[in-house]
């Protein structure tokens, strides 16, 4: 029997999010090969796992840090209806699965997966922070922001292609 009208309110049973996940890597796996081949794995599962809305292209960044070698980034925007602490438990999974062990911060990583936003605006727990404290800082997750999400607003209404332009004017080489 098909509903043909709506009566009444209709309840949504899961909110769908989006979320921008900011991807990294800086050390070679055994499967996927160098930091640029992790990272493109890296969005594929991310389509498996969730709805892949859209990915940026793969960019190549300079070392900074302690972490000694060049880094593969990218951004990607995915669908979920989960909420931001159970995405980043299901992030930090993804991470060890791809054989993620040291948690030093900036140090040489496999993978890296960072919420960078989401949909539902700012969050702050204890371990999580969204938007991502550092975000305004980083041209390597800003510039491919920009390139997929050009008019998401990310903090105090400043959209993510004005930030990436900021950025590049302040530190041209990122
Ligand atoms: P990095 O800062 O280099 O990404 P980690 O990946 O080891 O270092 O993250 C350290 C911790 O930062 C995480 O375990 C998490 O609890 C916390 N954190 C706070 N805000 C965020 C966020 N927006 N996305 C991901 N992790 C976050
Ligand atoms: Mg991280």
């Amino acid at each position: 029997m098909s509903k043909t009208r709506i009566q009444g309110p209709v309840r949504l049973t899961a909110i769908s999010h989006l979320y921008a996940i900011a991807i990294g890597s800086n050390r070679p796996h055994g499967r996927y090969g160098r930091p640029a081949g992790i990272v493109q794995a890296a969005i594929a599962r991310l389509d498996a796992e969730f709805g892949l809305f859209d990915a940026s292209s793969i960019v190549l960044n300079a070392a900074y840090g302690a972490a000694g070698r060049d880094f593969a980034n990218a951004v990607a925007l995915v669908e979920s209806d989960l909420d931001p602490i159970a995405m980043l438990r299901r992030l930090k999974g993804l991470e060890r699965d791809f054989g993620r062990r040291s948690s030093r911060r900036w140090g040489p990583r496999v993978l890296d997966l960072d919420i960078a936003l989401w949909s539902g605006g700012g969050f702050r727990s204890r371990r999580l922070a969204i938007p991502h404290p550092q975000l305004e800082r980083r041209s390597f997750v800003l510039q491919p922001l920009a390139a997929i999400a050009p008019n998401w607003r990310v903090r105090g209404g400043l959209t993510a292609r004005h930030l990436a332009h900021r950025l590049a004017r302040r530190a041209p080489r990122g």
